[in-house]
């Protein structure tokens, strides 16, 4: 196994989509590199780049102020949240009520995806979930009545609502050395309870962000470029590094805490990355 150097990738890409968290910021700052890697790239007329995350927990706009305020400067239109894949995720329903566990901004985005809002009871009036963040609310009291409500609706046979997640990240590095569980381990939980209490159905969340397309259609769209010219750089195997290959896009690992190196040779192929960067 062998380091990569950004050299190398900007001498063989033209698209850059780079993921956020453990790669440009964590909690507590700016990684080292972020802000010099950005600007490199705003001063490049001849390279483009988009931030894909799996943040729905703030709008597009605010991510761009949380990266500027750790000195990383990107523009808006530049960020590509899995918020914005909510509105895929509801797109088949007609003005769904959806019962949101994330923030303000993750209700904002259900509203500008077509969406209401549903209260926190056990009442069950709602035809979708829609797991954004680990924030914003009372994790516990909150899935209580959640599972409460869709164990009542299986009960009674009525249409089983959509759930959907838009963050499938298990746990987030927190700087510092810790971590942190996220919405991959809140959506996980209401699982377990589901099948505990009714164990000869399936139930699976829908994934909105990383490694699921969207995002990466959404990128190519916006584009000047194409996939065959586009590199990934993200810290997580199984969305980043796994989402660009299912995409047909390069990617790159982002040495963290998160990942052990050297890689499992016996790693699957789809989270095996064309190149590992030890930082940026
Ligand atoms: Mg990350």
């Amino acid at each position: 196994m062998r380091f990569h150097t950004l050299d190398e990738l900007f001498a063989r890409h033209r698209l850059f989509l780079i993921d956020a968290y453990g790669v440009l910021v964590t909690s507590s700052g700016a990684l080292p590199g972020a802000r010099d890697f950005i600007e490199r790239l705003n001063r490049d007329s001849e390279r483009e780049y988009f931030i894909i995350t799996n943040d729905a927990s703030r709008l597009p706009e605010d991510c761009a102020s949380y990266y500027g305020s750790y000195g990383v400067p990107v523009a808006s239109e530049r960020v590509l949240t899995a918020g914005l894949a909510i509105q895929t995720g509801l797109s088949e329903l007609k003005s769904p009520r959806c019962f949101v566990l994330g923030t303000q901004a993750t209700k904002t985005y259900v509203e500008r995806a077509g969406g209401t809002v549903a209260p926190h009871d056990d009442k069950g009036e709602f035809d979708a979930v829609v797991v954004g963040d680990d924030s914003g609310f009372d994790v516990l009291p909150t899935l209580n009545a959640l599972l409460t409500a869709l164990h009542r609706k299986q009960v009674e046979g009525a249409p089983r609502p959509k759930l959907l997640l838009a963050n499938s990240d298990f746990l987030y590095p927190r700087g510092g050395g810790g971590f942190g569980f996220t919405s991959g381990a809140i959506a996980k939980l209401l699982l377990l309870g589901l099948e505990h209490l009714h164990p000869d159905e399936t139930w699976a969340f829908e994934t909105l962000g990383k490694p699921e397309p969207a995002l990466f259609q959404l990128a190519l769209k916006r584009a000047r470029f194409g996939a065959p010219d586009a590199v990934m750089i993200g810290d997580q195997l199984p969305t980043d590094i796994r989402g660009a290959n299912r995409a047909g896009i390069a990617s790159t690992l982002m040495a963290s805490s998160l990942t052990k190196l050297p890689l499992d040779p016996a790693l699957p192929k789809e989270m095996q990355p064309t190149y590992i960067l030890r930082s940026l």
